[in-house]
């Protein structure tokens, strides 16, 4: 950065214009809209420079520029034709310290003029340091179109309420909190379809029934398998709001990059000795920070609700009153799946699939075998590393063939994804033979023949 982007205040300061061309008459209204005092010298002018003379708006004087015009102004800007005068007065103007802009050359001027998207009181400037000002237009064309012309008026509004919220609110944290309620919330909407006095009223009213102690919450988020991309709008948006989060080993590093930057991260996967944090604690933990008005998320990989035991999390929160919200997230099975290019479902191979966990309790995965044990089917089985031998096992014995095909996909969507194929005979040689890591789905099915003729990833 070779310009730091700072807002001026230019009301009723001298501000000079030395020019008088159509790019002059762009930089003098600028600096009208900033309500500056504005001098224009120049032998000659274009006509909408006359007009604003006429209508009394600025100083025009006609004639040739001298360097006594260069006085104590607040800045200057350079817009003749001729390169070498352009020089001069910012040379000169260097000399006095008085800010220096000369159009078309950011290397003789000491601020550039960005292109501004106004959203008064909101002023966005964006600047590419002189390399492209044509590239900016367009980018500032971008940001036009997608930030509603309402925002102004939500700034206003905000504005007003300022100093009220601040009495309300000694803490800063709090302020935040309450203002990130209000701009995500009803009352913005409001605001942006035109019922701004009704907006003003709810505005009030929250403010009169806010207490800093009652406004925590806990966001259950789904992270998705892996790959970051898969994560939802919402998702995003919450893990960006939070200002703590308890995560686990399953979600990836590159999901754990989009969490806000200031957050405060509370891996809650496993303890130092290698033991996971109890689920009672991790419930208690939740409900406890929620009561101290934190917004918590809980951050979870793939869907919370897919052996994720997110339903306990938030019963526990549902007991104690705090206010929560879901958010669903692709689930490892649906990753896995797309990322290795065997569907879960095909009409000619499997009109079914079912979700199971290969968790072993007491050494036995208590399950349902002989449903489990039929053709046209995909199972996928979560967790089920340890309890491979026994699934292939017991699959056999309940009557699946000993060829139908099996993946293991470990670390699916990410870029260490790895796709083994091989049978239900097979698998636990397999698993003997490679070093293969949670987290890792096994797929049983004929869709797994389909990964020759569809994988696009890895
Ligand atoms: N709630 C999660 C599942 C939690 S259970 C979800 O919806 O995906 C944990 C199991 O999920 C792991 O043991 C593994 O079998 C599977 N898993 C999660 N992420 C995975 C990934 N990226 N690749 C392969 N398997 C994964």
């Amino acid at each position: 950065m070779k310009h730091l982007p700072i807002f001026l205040n230019l009301q009723n300061s001298d501000c000079l214009i030395i020019g008088g061309g159509d790019i002059a008459l762009r930089k003098i209204k600028i600096l009208l809209r900033a309500q500056a005092n504005v001098t224009c010298i120049s032998i000659e002018s274009c006509k909408g420079i006359h007009k604003l003379a006429n209508d009394g708006r600025i100083k025009l004087y006609e004639r040739a520029y001298a360097n006594d015009d260069i006085q104590k102004q607040t800045l200057v800007i350079a817009s003749t034709d001729k390169k070498d005068l352009n020089k001069e007065i910012a040379d000169l103007c260097k000399t006095k310290s008085i800010p220096v802009n000369v159009v078309d050359s950011a290397e003789l001027s000491t601020f550039l003029i960005p292109a501004i998207i106004d959203r008064s009181p909101i002023q966005i400037a964006v600047s590419s340091e002189g390399a492209s000002p044509v590239l900016m237009r367009l980018l500032r064309a971008k940001l036009e179109s997608s930030i509603p012309g309402a925002y102004g008026q939500l700034a206003k509004i905000a504005g007003e309420f300022r100093d009220r919220v601040k009495s309300t609110f000694d803490n800063i944290e709090d302020r935040r909190r309450f203002w990130e309620r209000v701009f995500s919330g009803p009352i913005s909407e409001k605001i942006f379809s035109g019922n701004v006095d009704e907006a003003r009223t709810d505005l009030e009213e929250e403010l009169r029934n806010t207490s800093p102690a009652d406004i925590g919450e806990v966001y259950l988020v789904g992270g998705g398998p892996g790959d970051p991309d898969l994560l939802t709008f919402k998702a995003l948006r919450l893990m960006q709001q939070a200002d703590i989060v308890l995560y686990d080993r399953l979600v990836s590093p590159q999901v754990m990059d989009l969490v806000r930057r200031d957050a405060e991260l509370v891996f809650v996967g496993k303890e130092r000795d290698n033991h996971a944090v109890p689920q009672e604690d991790i419930n208690q933990l939740l409900v406890d920070l929620a009561k101290q008005g934190r917004r918590v998320c809980r951050l979870k990989g793939g869907d919370p609700f897919i052996f994720g035991r997110g339903g306990e999390e938030i019963e526990t929160l549902a007991e104690n009153g705090v206010p929560f919200q879901v958010v669903p997230g692709i689930t490892a099975a649906s990753g896995c799946s797309t990322y290795s290019g065997i569907p879960l479902t095909h009409r000619d191979y499997s009109q079914s699939c079912r979700f199971v966990t290969g968790h072993l309790k007491d050494g036995t995965m208590n399950l349902p075998w002989s449903e489990l044990a039929v053709e046209q089917q995909t199972i996928v089985f979560y967790m089920a590393l340890v309890g491979a031998k026994h699934l292939s096992e017991q699959l056999i014995k309940h009557g699946m063939r000993v060829d139908m095909p099996v993946a293991l996909i470990e670390k699916g969507t990410t870029d260490r994804q790895k796709v083994y194929t091989t049978n239900l005979k097979e698998l636990p040689d397999i698993i003997d033979n490679n070093d293969i890591k949670p987290p890792t789905l096994i797929f049983v099915g004929e869709v797994v023949k389909l990964r020759e003729k569809l994988n696009w990833f890895n």
